[in-house]
């Protein structure tokens, strides 16, 4: 019986394997074409101010627009990118690009806004970071402080050393740091407070529950009064529901992002809710 079930997973495992074999070659030979033909494309997401539902900021957000018209999200292709390198000219596009639409935006005089933009492990530690922030920074004529650099939190914990080496570099530029997904991973306090942080993206795992579960309540107002006592700003993720902005709001948080705000837009729309002056969520 034994001998026959392992043989019939032996029967199921091999083709799948293969398959998936030959699907990560040929996913790798497309993103590397993709990346020769830039098939990438960014769509924004609005950080609100939740009291006024104004838009202070955006969060830059990666896409892989295929020839055939497929979207592909980055929870896709960036772990492959990493992989195999791609990550580093990925990155470097992503930076300028968003750049460049906030100096598009600020000459349509929609000034101020912050832009948001993430950056992967793989990028730190290939050198030359802070260099190529500084070329897209001039060619833009962006101000250094209105760029948040985000990294995931399991990502700064990972690799300590480099972050702490290249967002340090970052920080005495004037660019802001972001750790992303904050709660995922398990920061100290001591950490915190040594790490080069300026925000803390509280992650929607948290958010997600904030009104069914006491327990991540009481999380997420520690979370947020901790951040408050070390200086840091926080921004919510993920807020889908106005009870959830409620209990947030109440919980001291004074930034947010959410579906129930906005979901990530192509910049022609972005640009709408700014001519218009419009507040998110929109009625
Ligand atoms: P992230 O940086 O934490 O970005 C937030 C993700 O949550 C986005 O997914 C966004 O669409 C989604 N989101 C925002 N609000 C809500 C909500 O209310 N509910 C739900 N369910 N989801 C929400 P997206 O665009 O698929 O990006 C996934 C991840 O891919 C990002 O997570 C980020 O880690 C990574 N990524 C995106 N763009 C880049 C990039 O240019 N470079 C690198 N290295 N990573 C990127
Ligand atoms: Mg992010
Ligand atoms: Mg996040
Ligand atoms: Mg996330």
């Amino acid at each position: 019986e034994a001998k026959k079930q392992g043989r019939n997973r032996y029967a199921f495992f091999t083709p799948e394997l293969r398959e998936r074999a030959v699907r990560r070659l040929s996913l790798d030979n497309e993103l590397r074409r993709a990346v020769e033909d830039n098939e990438f494309l960014l769509h924004y997401q609005p950080i609100v101010r939740p009291e006024t539902g104004t838009m202070v900021g955006v969060e830059a957000l990666v896409r892989w627009q295929r020839s055939d018209g497929r979207m592909i999200s980055p929870g896709e292709f960036i772990p492959l990118a990493e992989e195999t390198g791609l990550v580093v000219p990925i990155g470097e596009w992503v930076l300028n690009e968003a750049l460049m639409q906030l100096g598009e935006w600020d000459r349509d005089h929609h000034g101020g806004l912050t832009m948001s933009v993430n950056f992967s492990m793989v990028q730190c530690r290939h050198g030359g970071l802070p260099a190529m922030v500084d070329r897209a920074l001039n060619r833009s004529g962006i101000d250094s402080a209105r760029l948040v650099a985000e990294v995931t939190e399991s990502d700064v914990l990972v690799g300590q050393q480099q972050y702490q080496a290249v967002f340090d570099r970052l920080r005495e530029r004037g660019v802001r740091v972001a750790m992303d997904d904050f709660g995922t991973g398990s920061s100290s306090l001591g950490q915190l407070k040594r790490l080069p942080v300026d925000i803390l993206k509280l992650d929607r795992s948290f958010v997600r529950d904030i009104t069914k579960s006491s327990q991540d309540e009481a999380i997420t107002r520690a979370a947020i009064t901790m951040a408050d006592a070390l200086g840091l700003n926080v921004i919510a993720e993920g807020v889908e529901e106005a009870t959830q902005r409620d209990l947030l709001i109440d919980a001291g948080c004074r930034l947010m992002q959410g579906f129930y705000f906005s979901r990530p837009r192509p910049a022609e729309e972005i640009e709408g809710l700014l001519r218009e002056k419009r507040n998110l969520p929109e009625s």
